[in-house]
């Protein structure tokens, strides 16, 4: 369909970047990325007429987002026109729009293109031997200043770099080196620093890239003081794998949201002192919520470790759980060894999390008490008694609550 309407239409359109070496590499990307040789929202338009779903254009960037039912977007790029192309440009001066659109992307792997006009759909277009490195495993910038232009690059490279397996060419990472040394990240914005952070939380290999990031000393450019100890590589692997279990066992449920970084954040930052942490999610610009997160599960998990520790009761490990935020919970999974806080800690997430009573103020009432603040303790004591096996049928809450 995209061919066919560029070519009714007139325009020349490229599927372009980690689309293509996904393709390559056989990996699903739900992310299409098109670039137009022409004016993209244009075409955005046309497109978004033929399929079912939500169009969102940035006229500053003429740039444009298709959202699909399926969960599928297509991203609408206008290729950096330069002053000699015109809309009857010859196929090389077409070529170099394209070509020069591709150059200014971060990585050879990511500069492959492929035309799906009709008439020559499926040409694959490579003009820096990206399909070469993307059979060698190689992670390779274009240009000497890449990482200076660009720091954030750094971090796509190593994210990269351990989602596919690759190693990072020898040049690049003398590139990465260098611009390290010179300072470039001090002047990265703190919402892009957060913002690549995000994106390799989000990663399946996530842990291995913070072991590169270690390596070359990133953690502590830009976190003075921060320690990744091998120890916390270890925790970090430890939230991964809770998370997982978590996810697992909750798929039907349709449980709250967990935050996964704030669950890293939190074991990054743990062992510093809090007005650090502080300033640290204030200069990463990190939501509000999110770090009242971070700071609550900073501030407890010693002191919610050594409550469950003596807790025996099942109505008292809810009372000591039930306030806290599930990533506080499950990060004391994570970050704590002792296996009775532990199976104390699972039991509570597989048996009594949002446990109630059956009754309700209404058989209060037939009961013939008076409404009132009352209600809401009698129920509280009620649940206890449930929870503590005390009382199993509804008939039996309310011989409880007449008691
Ligand atoms: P992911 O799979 O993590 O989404 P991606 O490369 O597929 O990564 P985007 O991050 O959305 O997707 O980027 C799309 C394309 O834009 C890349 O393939 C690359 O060509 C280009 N690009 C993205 N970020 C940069 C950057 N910082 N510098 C240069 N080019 C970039």
């Amino acid at each position: 369909l995209i061919g066919q309407k560029a070519d009714k239409e007139g325009f020349k359109v490229y599927g372009v970047g980690g689309f293509i070496r996904d393709l390559l590499l056989g990996k699903d990307n739900l992310d299409i990325d098109l670039v137009i040789e022409q004016d993209a929202i244009s075409f955005a338009k046309l497109v978004s007429k033929h399929l079912n779903g939500d169009l969102k254009t940035f006229s500053q960037f003429q740039t444009a987002r298709l959202t699909l039912r399926s969960g599928t977007r297509i991203d609408f790029a206008t290729a950096r026109i330069e002053y000699y192309a015109f809309p009857a440009a010859s196929p090389e001066v077409e070529e170099s729009t394209i070509k020069q659109d591709l150059y200014r992307r971060d990585f050879t792997i990511n500069t492959l293109a492929v035309e799906l006009n009709c008439n020559s759909f499926g040409k694959l277009l490579d003009f820096f031997g990206g399909t070469k490195d993307l059979k060698k495993g190689v992670i390779r910038v274009l240009y000497n200043l890449s990482f200076v232009e660009d720091p954030t690059r750094i971090f796509r490279a190593i994210r990269f770099e351990s989602r596919f397996n690759f190693n990072i060419e020898e040049q690049t990472l003398i590139f990465i080196k260098n611009s390290l040394e010179t300072g470039v990240l001090d002047k990265l914005p703190g919402e892009r620093l957060y913002e690549e952070l995000r994106n390799i939380v989000d990663e399946d290999e996530a842990v291995n890239t913070f072991r590169r990031m270690d390596e070359l000393g990133i953690f502590t450019k830009i976190f003075p003081n921060l320690n990744v100890s091998q120890d916390k590589l270890v925790k970090l692997q430890n939230i991964y794998d809770i998370l997982n279990w978590y996810e697992r066992e909750n798929k039907q449920k349709q449980e709250k949201f967990v935050s996964k970084e704030a669950m890293v954040f939190s074991c990054l930052l743990q062992d510093q002192p809090l007005p650090i942490i502080s300033s640290i999610l204030e200069r990463l610009k990190v939501p509000q919520k999110i770090r009242d997160v971070i700071i609550t599960t900073v501030k407890e998990t010693e002191s919610l470790s050594s409550k469950l520790e003596y807790t025996e009761k099942n109505s008292e490990l809810v009372q000591n759980l039930e306030e806290i935020p599930l990533e506080t919970i499950l990060f004391v999974l994570a970050d704590k060894e002792n296996q009775k806080i532990k199976n104390k800690i699972y039991y509570y997430l597989e048996e009594l999390i949002g446990a109630g009573v059956s009754i309700t103020g209404e058989d209060l009432k037939t009961l013939g008490i008076k409404p009132g603040p009352v209600y809401k303790t009698a129920l509280e004591e009620v649940r206890k008694a449930r929870l503590d096996g005390l009382v199993t049928t509804p008939e039996e809450e309310l011989e409880y609550v007449l008691d």
